[in-house]
């Protein structure tokens, strides 16, 4: 097997949590994946739980179980609820109160399934739902309703895969499918390559992306041959990571192995109170996926999913973080900020504005510094209303 990093917090982590673990064991990431934290018990060994904590572990059933690689593990703080990345991953109470505007399937997902796993929404594109097994579990995931329930609604099976690629075959507007799920890379190679070679068959599909948070919470899953497979097939990835801790050696080897193999790598992050909802720690995330050769592509508005009010921030903050970094670093270190419409709208971006007005032939913008600059544009109407309302 190919060497892999191991970073001192991690190898501190190992010694005292996993001692038993060899070295090889540890960075294989079937491993990784039977060592799973799942249970109460599990958590304890490993975390100082608050009351509130254990309550919301111990009620749980159906989907979205508790699922933490060790890996991942060694980045969640074991004595403090409040830090950041531990709350996306280790329920609390407030996880079973459903607020006002919140739905299971926030997206209207399930209404758009002309086969089951397939979401056909959009006339040139198509979301396929590989699998329901993710290697962690995210507390605010918008797909919260189907993940990680063995036996559930929601099953994934080769049947259905089959009945997807052939609804994909038989349908030539769909140039872009989206493998997501779950998350599609904690799928084994040889199931994976079959799915992928089949899509890649199909003349019509121009454009195959895959969705996953796997070079984040298990890099060691980022094999040689993954990353091969991904670059023969020409695949992109859409990255989600959320914190700029996630960066560690280990994971800026799987970003490194997959963009040597010509990945084009992406990232997705969602916006969530009290773990990255500010300026700094967003510009260090963005600045830490840039230097992996990640593009950071979209910052999500939370989604309304049932239970996940204690995640979301209002959407000035989001636009508060886009004015933050926009003209303050590198425009490839800005993402699109966007709230996918409930219901099943689609994405809408959302920027500050920065037309103040209009003077005559004269458009008033405002740079990043907060100063007014004039731009000639005799033919142009924007801005004209912000004058208007300013003079009434
Ligand atoms: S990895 Fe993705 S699909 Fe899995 S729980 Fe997290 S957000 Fe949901």
């Amino acid at each position: 097997m190919a060497r892999f990093p191991l970073s001192p917090a991690a190898r501190a982590f190992k010694r005292r949590f996993f001692p038993d673990a060899t070295l090889a064991e540890w960075n294989d990431w079937r491993w990784q994946l039977r060592a799973r934290i799942r249970d109460l018990a599990g958590l304890e060994r490993v975390f100082a739980l608050s009351g509130d904590e254990r309550a919301a572990v111990a009620r749980h059933r159906g989907p979205l179980p508790v699922g933490i690689t060790p890996y991942y593990a060694h980045l969640l703080s074991r004595d403090d609820p409040s830090q950041g990345l531990r709350r996306t991953h280790i329920p609390v109470g407030a996880e079973y109160v459903r607020a006002p505007g919140e739905y299971d399937d926030p997206l209207g997902e399930d209404a758009h399934m002309p086969v089951p796993g397939l979401v056909h929404r959009y006339p040139d594109r198509a979301l396929f739902l590989t699998t329901g097994f993710c290697s962690t579990y995210c507390r605010y995931c918008t797909r919260s309703r189907l993940v990680g329930e063995v036996g559930g609604e929601h099953t994934f099976s080769l049947p259905q895969w089959e009945r997807a690629v052939a609804y994909i075959a038989a349908t030539p507007q769909v140039r872009d499918v989206l493998l997501s799920g779950g998350d599609p890379l904690t799928i084994h190679d040889d199931k994976l390559g079959w799915l992928l070679g089949r899509l890649r068959a199909i003349p019509h599909v121009e454009f195959i992306r895959l969705g996953s948070k796997v070079p984040m919470v298990l890099p060691q899953r980022v094999t040689k041959d993954l990353a091969r497979l991904l670059g023969r097939h020409r695949i992109w990835l859409s990255l989600h990571a959320t914190h700029p801790d996630e960066l560690t050696p280990e994971a800026s080897e799987a970003l490194d192995r997959l963009a040597d193999r010509g990945v084009p790598l992406a990232s997705q992050t969602v916006l969530l109170k009290g773990v990255n909802d500010d300026v700094a720690t967003m510009t260090r995330l963005m600045h830490g996926l840039l230097r992996n050769r990640v593009k950071p592509y979209y910052l999500f508005q939370s989604d309304p999913i049932a239970g996940s009010a204690h995640f979301r921030t209002s959407v000035d903050k989001g636009i508060e973080i886009i004015r933050g970094l926009r003209g303050h670093t590198s425009g490839y270190a800005v993402p699109h900020y966007a709230i996918d419409a409930p219901g099943g709208g689609g994405k809408v971006t959302l920027v500050p504005d920065y037309i103040q007005g209009r003077d005559g032939a004269d458009l008033l913008v405002e740079n990043f510094e907060g100063k007014v600059y004039r731009y000639h544009d005799p033919e142009g109407t924007l801005g004209s209303a912000a004058l208007l309302l300013a003079a009434e």
